[in-house]
């Protein structure tokens, strides 16, 4: 059961009525959710975990929907956290990991944000939804609607990947005209949904990762950041694990990796800013860091600068060798986006950041499969007879 207590504003504290749809203070601050922590630590044990769920409403207590049972879920989360032997020699950091939400029901970390999500929408009596939506967020948005039994209309960008748009076909949500123009291509992604419960359903990330290390947090997470929300998340995750009393050692430093060609939060970290300016052309293969201004630049800046992290971007040329490494020496297929996060590790280790000593978790934020057109890049298929494969077995409509 929820231990939610109030909405406060992450930029003036202020603090609202939990349960609503607003994403943001008057003052413009993004809004977070906040629970009754010491009802959590008092009513709540580590042991407890060994016979809840297996997915990320384990940890009901610290999430917002009402009661057990109520929440829309397909198993997402308590995705795989997988050690990286070889690439960790290689680079010089032997205590690697990566922690693969690739394996989520939708593909995407962006089913724990849309089971969250879901699951308050009902709660607040909401019949139908539409929202512009990256083309890693829109599968997820519209699986989880369906799974909600909640009419769903999404737009994609024009460049959302072929998977990525038969997924949310599939599922009956492509709202009419579906494809956003370029200039509208900023829009998803960013400040589409409601925040709070968008970072609440990530939050579950971070949870994990402290579970899955038996509560012994690694020395750094590298986190790819398009809106941040990922960031904001697993930030939030260990505050609460630290107030709580569950933590064996201190948070991690949180390292935000972005694209070279879309890196505001980079930008504004390295000129000491607290606050983003918008990126003027964001381009990038990976789709969820094409967001020109990220929805709580400041919280993301201040939780980088506080936990002793950083920022740093890497080419798109970068993310894709990597994601390819990932595949060919580990067995992971992983987004760009992923391979990003091992590209920016490899980057903190040359630079001296990171230590030999040091363990690493790297968060691959979705799978390779939501990208066919990117892999094909490096590895072409002929496009002749792509129809004949499936040998007459269906006919077209
Ligand atoms: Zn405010």
């Amino acid at each position: 059961m929820t231990t939610v207590t109030h909405f406060e504003c992450s930029r003036c504290g202020r603090r609202f009525e939990p349960g609503q749809l607003a994403a943001r203070c008057p003052c413009g601050g993004p809004l977070l959710v906040r629970y009754n922590l010491e009802a959590v630590r008092q009513g709540w044990s580590r042991e407890w975990l060994e016979h809840a769920p297996p997915t990320m409403w384990r940890y009901a207590p610290l999430l917002p929907a009402s009661g057990f049972g109520t929440s829309i879920s397909l198993g997402e989360g308590m995705t795989p956290l997988v050690r990286l032997p070889r690439i960790g020699e290689r680079a010089g950091v032997p205590n690697l990991w990566i922690k693969d939400d690739g394996v989520n029901p939708a593909g995407s970390a962006e089913s724990r944000a849309a089971s969250c999500w879901f699951t308050m929408a009902l709660q607040m009596g909401l019949s139908e939804w539409q929202a512009a939506a990256d083309a890693v967020a829109a599968p997820a948005l519209a699986l989880y609607g369906a799974a909600a039994g909640l009419p769903v209309r999404l737009a994609l960008p024009a460049s959302a990947s072929r998977a990525s748009w038969l997924a949310v076909a599939a599922a009956g949500a492509l709202a009419d005209g579906a494809a956003l123009g370029p200039s509208a291509e900023a829009v998803a992604g960013s400040g589409a949904w409601p925040w709070p419960y968008r970072v609440e359903g990530l939050k579950t990330l971070g949870l994990e990762i402290a579970e899955q290390m038996r509560w012994n947090p690694p020395s750094a997470i590298l986190c790819p950041a398009g809106d941040g929300a990922g960031l904001v998340g697993i930030w939030k995750a260990f505050e609460e694990l630290a107030a709580i009393g569950w933590l064996t050692t201190g948070p991690p430093r949180l390292f935000a990796v972005q694209a070279e060609g879309c890196a505001p939060l980079v930008d504004a970290f390295h000129h000491g800013l607290d606050r983003c300016a918008a990126w003027p052309d964001p381009r990038t293969i990976a789709a969820s860091l094409r967001t020109p201004l990220p929805d709580a630049d400041d919280l993301v800046l201040r939780i980088l600068r506080f936990s002793g992290g950083g920022a740093l971007a890497v080419s798109d040329e970068e993310m894709l060798d990597a994601a390819i490494e990932l595949a060919q020496s580990e067995g992971i297929f992983a987004s760009p986006e992923g391979g990003a996060s091992l590209a920016a590790l490899r980057r903190l280790r040359e630079d001296g950041a990171l230590a030999e000593t040091d363990s690493a978790v790297l968060v691959n934020p979705a799978s390779g499969f939501l990208y066919p057109e990117v892999f094909s890049t490096r590895f072409p298929r002929s496009a002749a007879g792509e129809q004949d494969k499936l040998g007459g077995l269906i006919t077209p409509r």
